[in-house]
């Protein structure tokens, strides 16, 4: 049985049991592991503040043929801000779900828990508009994954992209106007120029950074709507948090 210690973020919890509890944690070397959480719950410990969903916490455990169990657990940071508002609360969960479907225990991704930290951090004090921390994570979350869109050059011929340009978030292409002219415009959106260079910051930014910008209508909408179905094509599928998020905001 080895024993480490590790940073993490735990993205998901769920109790069992009279004082039980599992977590998902994205580690700081970005791996997604279950950690179970033995008598966490019991009345007057001290551990299960450091354990709960959205808490960056120190975690000492024990592990034995790829399973985790919790010896001691330290609160490092938590996101407390984020649950004063419903919105911005489900969009938090949203954001950890789509972290976890792209990260698992085999393979690293140190980016992904940095970006869900800073998405976090913006969304908890209120430093960020909510829509560009989830289009930015969105986007970048993809990129880092190993899908990167390219918005280099045309897709279809390879020369510059011009001032005119056509970008389908399924293909993760775009086109010059004359290809665009040529080929069609079907699944292309034309880009406004504040949502071409919207993207191009989002992949291009410094982890920190990533989000920290103002984007007016109409390409703040565009820029969201991009940024979704891009992610939500890479995912292959749909989230019940995301649903959630979006009768929320239908609201407001
Ligand atoms: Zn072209």
């Amino acid at each position: 049985m080895a024993h480490l210690t590790i940073k993490g973020l735990v993205i998901r919890e769920t109790d069992f049991g009279d004082n039980d509890r599992y977590i998902s944690v994205l580690t700081e070397s970005g791996a997604r592991i279950e950690v179970l959480c033995r008598g966490v719950r019991r009345r007057g410990g001290r551990m299960a503040n450091a354990v709960r969903l959205f808490c960056w916490s120190e975690l000492t455990l024990f592990e034995s043929r790829g399973k985790y169990t919790l010896n001691t657990a330290d609160l490092l940071t938590s996101f407390w801000g984020i649950t004063a508002d419903m919105e911005r609360y489900a969009l938090a969960c949203y954001l950890a779900e789509l972290a976890g479907e792209m990260t698992d225990s085999d393979e690293e991704c140190p980016a992904a828990t940095r970006l869900l930290l800073y998405a976090l951090r913006g969304l908890s004090d209120g430093s960020r508009d909510p829509v560009i921390v989830k289009a930015a994570f969105e986007l970048r979350l993809m990129a880092e994954s190993g899908f990167e869109p390219d918005l280099s050059c045309c897709g279809a011929c390879g020369g510059p992209l011009g001032e005119e340009i056509w970008f389908s978030p399924r293909e993760g292409m775009a086109r010059c106007a004359a290809c665009a002219e040529r080929l069609g415009t079907v699944g292309y959106r034309r880009l406004t120029p504040g949502a071409a260079r919207a993207l191009v910051h989002i992949l291009t930014a410094e982890i920190p950074r990533v989000n920290a910008f103002a984007l007016a209508e109409p390409a703040r909408g565009q820029l969201a709507r991009i940024c979704e179905e891009y992610a939500l094509c890479r995912a292959e599928r749909g989230f019940d948090s995301l649903t959630f998020y979006k009768t929320l905001e239908q609201q407001t």
